[in-house]
């Protein structure tokens, strides 16, 4: 019998992405954690501070809070609009030492007339007069919201784990092959117990394609190519929407999304199940024509993001506008940091948020480990990851 029976089990919560750590804070929160202190341990290929790293979604992602939530979809209405308000708050308290920015965004429609419903949940919610709309545009929406900076949002969650634990919670970098591995003698002296975990909350994003014991086909990489530039002058995010959304993976979709930084991320690309890791020349191109198409007063440092009259076409000849345009692309270029690729972690179905079989070890000499997963959060991982979190600790 291990000489620990008596002691509390570790739990451990896999990933180190928006989706654990915010699992894991909520956790810490618990009376199961508060009265019981069971060790917390995260264990993760990817950590916050790491090389940026394709596969490592959170630390590439935009980031805007900008829901897709269809209007029927009454799970992730609620788990965008908590996670909107959690962030909102800690915006109003603390400014944008969070890594977190209030903006004005616009959301422009093209080839539909119609937003979802739950941006007029958003403050400031206005929509667009038809005569004020740029050519092309059918209809245009305006609200508050907010746009994260990953590293040090991140790093924020660090910190707060590390206060809610008293500094108890031990962070692993390690490869997990499959979850049955668990109970390997390497890992029972990573975690410095015999004991098997009571828990583990799978929060690996697109490593669920490959983890053994989870290995969901339903899991898929929906790359995103960004471009990152130096603007600090655009503080309004504005994106254009051609086609229907279809939940968040449909239509095309060009944005410009300002951080608190001054770096502001133009994108972007929506392609299903492409593992190039490395950007493509020809759609760097394509992003920055067409962030200047929606946003054509974007290098002008006087100006924010705003539409004006530029939008709807002056009297300009066709050379000069040809000329102007150059000279913009050719500014634009200099202001680029980075060109970046990530994928999201796509799931057919949606997010999976529920409670899995419980692990059964015959060796051990107690229950079987609780499986709780949260993962396949596509391209809303980081407007969502409140609401899963909370969702994902109601169900241990
Ligand atoms: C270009 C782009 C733009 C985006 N823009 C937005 C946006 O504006 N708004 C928004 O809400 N979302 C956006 N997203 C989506 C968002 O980034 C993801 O939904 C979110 O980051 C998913 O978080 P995650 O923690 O589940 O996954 P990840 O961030 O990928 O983290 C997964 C973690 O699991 C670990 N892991 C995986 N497998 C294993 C294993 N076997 N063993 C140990 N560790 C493992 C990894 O190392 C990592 O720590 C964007 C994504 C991209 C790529």
């Amino acid at each position: 019998m291990p000489s620990d029976l008596n002691s509390p089990r570790p739990i451990v919560v896999l990933g180190a992405g928006i989706i654990g750590l915010t699992t894991a804070i909520r956790l810490l929160e618990t009376p199961l954690y508060q009265e019981k202190h069971h060790p917390v341990h995260i264990i993760a290929d990817h950590l916050p501070d790491d090389p940026l790293d394709p596969r490592y979604a959170s630390t590439i992602a935009g980031a805007h809070h900008l829901s897709f939530a269809d209007d029927g979809d009454e799970r992730q209405r609620r788990w965008d609009r908590r996670t909107f308000k959690v962030m909102y708050d800690e915006w109003a308290r603390e400014g944008e030492s969070t890594g977190l920015m209030r903006i004005k965004q616009t959301e422009l429609f093209v080839g539909h007339r119609q937003h979802l419903h739950i941006y007029e949940e958003h403050p400031d919610f206005q929509v667009m007069d038809p005569s004020q709309l740029p050519e092309g545009v059918d209809h245009a929406v305006k609200f508050t919201s907010l746009t994260m900076t990953p590293a040090i949002y991140l790093n924020r969650l660090l910190r707060r784990i590390h206060e809610l634990s008293y500094g108890q919670v031990t962070i692993h970098r390690y490869h997990l092959p499959s979850l049955s591995h668990i109970t390997d003698p390497s890992i029972q002296t990573m975690l410095g117990t015999s004991l098997t975990p009571l828990a583990i909350f799978v929060c690996v994003g697109s490593g669920a394609i490959d983890l053994g014991g989870v290995e969901d086909k339903s899991v898929y990489p929906t790359r995103g190519q960004i471009v990152k530039i130096r603007a600090p002058w655009v503080k309004e995010g504005m994106t254009r929407q051609v086609g229907q959304l279809n939940g968040g993976e449909g239509g095309e979709r060009t944005y410009i999304i300002p951080r608190s930084s001054g770096e502001v991320v133009l994108g972007g690309t929506r392609e299903v199940d492409d593992w190039e890791t490395q950007p493509r020349d020809e759609t760097t191109r394509n992003i920055l024509r067409r962030v200047l198409e929606v946003c054509p007063n974007l290098l002008s440092s006087s100006a924010d993001s705003t539409l004006t009259s530029d939008n709807k076409g002056s009297e300009q000849s066709s050379t000069e506008v040809a000329v102007k345009g150059r000279e913009e692309k050719s500014r634009l270029e200099s202001l680029i940091v980075d060109v970046l690729v990530g994928f999201r972690p796509s799931r057919q179905g949606g997010v999976r948020v529920e409670r899995g079989h419980d692990l059964i070890f015959e060796e051990a000499d107690h229950e079987g480990t609780k499986v709780v997963y949260n993962y396949g959060h596509g391209g809303a991982g980081w407007q969502s990851c409140w609401g899963t979190a909370e969702d994902a600790i109601s169900i241990l």
